[in-house]
């Protein structure tokens, strides 16, 4: 496990993790990061640049100026992400035999918010400075005492609570009985219809329940491209486990699968750490906490939490709701409530990773001897918004036109596809740079010889390929590529 290195600094300001401690924390933390040795490999400028010019990220609205922390999918990005979260929805849900789906309503009852903890306690402090009336977090100010936009000194308020939770109403009446908030994570609509998901899906712990949906959280300062958000996307897993010993070892599972989730996907394993918290960083209900982290140009920044959070949740539920939400245990003969072990990624993060990690420049020679740039996103297969496009080496030559266009047409169904027609050198680097892995060449040779050129993104080398073999040279390709 990778330590941070201010970890005991950052320990005393913890609080739980359903009362916003964790974003708190982190934050901290990735302020006084030291950078990694990639934060020349890749910039935040290249990311952003290459968003809006190939389709992945927009800002939201931008025709009116856009709005601060809201964020646009372009043609590419929606399929990006889409990909991000089937894998995840795959490993977790698909491929496994004890954990069932679910997807709860973005407004729930109000109640469910007081027991959460989030009413009372999910918010951060915020201060304002009295000369310029701007105001900041204050846990990101670098001097509590110096306003960072007008250079005042002792220009601050009193830091006070800030409730991140996002207010609507419920109706035409606009009482207080009608107001109602957006949820601030996709984990309490798990918990709230806990019980009618295990009796229908006749499950019993060990057993988890896993959801993918938009959440909001009321941001003071968002930040950092798509990272810091006021609406995004959380995959959570809720495993619920019997109190009978093996939690810890059920915890350390997880843990490692979700390494192995990371890493089958290529993301770097030197920019990605597992940072164990320690118990003062942990709420005083946990028994056990994991970080998954990433090394971003501007530092380390948080993908996900993995947490052992006992019976907590289900424990505030049954409190305030006064129903029975415990398991029957036929042969002991005596009611429990199942212990809780979650893991909680937010996937505009991962998005966003699988774009950072995947970025290369590179300077390439020619077969002239000239030297050339060339950006290219090295995304795995099952990631990239295109997995193969097929061109025709000439756009006014029908024969090739039609014959690209068929293969095309073939590979559709079963890849996701892209044809273009033009300068092959062009569309080479097009695709290159949003990561296609695979390009085919339609040319006058394949008129006569049945065969086209398939060039690898990555090591940028070429083979001619009949178009019969096409379809299990492509599968095996891709099912056999690590990136
Ligand atoms: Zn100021």
């Amino acid at each position: 496990m990778a330590r941070s290195p201010i970890a005991s600094t950052a320990g005393g300001v913890a609080l739980p993790r359903s009362l916003g401690g964790e974003g708190f924390r982190y934050r901290l933390r990735n302020l006084v990061a030291p950078m990694g040795s990639n934060d020349v490999r890749v910039t935040m400028d290249d990311i952003t640049a290459l968003a809006k010019r190939r389709g992945f990220m927009f800002q939201s609205s931008e025709i009116y100026g856009g709005i601060n922390g809201f964020w646009d999918y372009g043609p590419l990005g929606s399929v990006l992400k889409r990909n991000v979260k089937n894998a995840w929805w795959r490993d977790t849900v698909e491929l496994r035999d004890d954990v069932v789906g679910f997807d709860s309503s973005i407004i729930m009852h109000p109640l469910t918010w007081k027991a959460s903890g989030h009413v009372d306690a999910f918010h951060d402090k915020l201060v304002d400075c009295k000369v310029c009336k701007h105001r900041f977090r204050f846990d990101h100010l670098k001097d509590p005492n110096q306003c960072p936009d007008c250079g005042s000194k002792a220009s601050f308020t009193e830091p006070r609570n800030f409730n991140l939770m996002m207010r609507t109403q419920i109706g035409p009446m606009e009482d207080s009985a009608s107001s109602a908030y957006l949820r601030p994570e996709t984990a309490q609509g798990i918990f709230v219809n806990f019980k009618n998901v295990f009796q229908s899906a006749r499950k019993k712990p060990p057993f988890g329940i896993a959801q993918i949906g938009k959440s909001f959280r009321n941001e003071i300062t968002p930040g950092n491209f798509t990272f810091r958000v006021r609406e995004f996307e959380q995959a959570e897993l809720e495993y619920f486990v019997p109190d009978d010993g093996r939690d810890m070892d059920i915890f350390q599972e997880w843990v490692a699968r979700r390494k192995a989730w990371y890493a089958s996907y290529g993301i770097a394993e030197e920019r990605l750490r597992f940072y164990e918290l320690t118990p003062q960083e942990r709420p005083h209900y946990a028994k056990a906490g994991v970080d998954v982290e990433y090394l971003f140009p501007w530092g380390w920044g948080e993908l996900e939490s993995i947490a052992h959070r006992g019976t907590y949740d289900l424990d505030a539920h049954m409190a305030l709701s006064g129903k029975d939400l415990r398991f029957f245990d036929e042969a002991a003969k005596q009611h429990y409530t199942p212990l809780l072990i979650e893991s909680s990624a937010g996937m505009d993060r991962t998005t966003l990773t699988f774009l950072v990690d995947a970025y290369e420049k590179q300077v390439i020679t020619g077969a002239d001897g000239k030297s050339s740039e060339r950006v290219v996103l090295h995304f795995h297969p099952q990631i990239a918004p295109v997995q193969v496009a097929v061109f025709a080496l000439a756009r006014n030559k029908p024969e090739l036109v039609q014959g690209a266009k068929r293969i095309e047409a073939t590979l559709r169904p079963l890849f996701r596809t892209q044809y273009d027609e033009g300068n092959i050198g062009q569309l080479y680097r097009r695709q290159d740079e949003i990561g296609t892995p695979y390009c085919l060449v339609f040319d006058y040779d394949s008129l006569e010889d049945g065969k086209v050129t398939v060039r690898d993104r990555d090591a940028m080398t070429q083979e001619r390929v009949a178009i019969d073999a096409l379809v299990g040279y492509l599968h095996g390709a891709m099912t056999g590529a690590a990136r």
